[in-house]
């Protein structure tokens, strides 16, 4: 089980995002309002973020680049869901520091493959090497 911030102000990605990760047995928490997202984010402190990039106030690029500067989520993999893939977006995505990037609409599959492969420190297409497979500390909590 893994702990996966959801920021996306869209709330039928939400609840479609959290019954995904919830059948995959984790536990997803979401943000709608992006402003929020940082803080949430250090409350929480997901083993992994979900974003949407079209999001207002903050976009997900914004976002991106403020969980790769703080300091205690650095290192937590970055999923960036998207429905505008214009040239470059890829590109500009993982530059802001997200390790996989899904456009909308989802593939269920390929969605619940990009969650697996970044909780296992993986990525789907190459370039988590500065997290590598090591790194990551478990919270150890239980459950409930
Ligand atoms: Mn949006």
């Amino acid at each position: 089980m893994a702990k996966i911030l959801i920021v996306e102000d869209n709330a039928l990605n939400i609840k479609l995002f959290c019954d995904l990760l919830a059948a995959h047995g984790h536990e997803p928490e979401a943000v709608t309002d992006s402003r929020f997202a940082l803080d949430a984010a250090r409350h929480f402190s997901p083993d992994l973020v979900i974003t949407d990039i079209q999001l207002p106030h903050i976009s997900g690029l914004e976002l991106i680049r403020m969980l790769r500067d703080d300091d205690k989520l650095a290192e937590v993999p970055i999923m960036a869901v998207t429905a505008y893939s214009a040239q470059g977006d890829e590109e500009r995505i993982r530059e802001a520091g997200a390790q996989a990037y899904v456009s909308k609409p989802i593939s269920v599959v390929r969605f619940a493959e990009t969650v697996d492969q970044l909780l296992e420190g993986g990525s789907d297409k190459a370039e988590i090497d500065a997290a590598g497979g090591e790194g990551r500390v478990d919270p150890g909590s239980g459950p409930g």
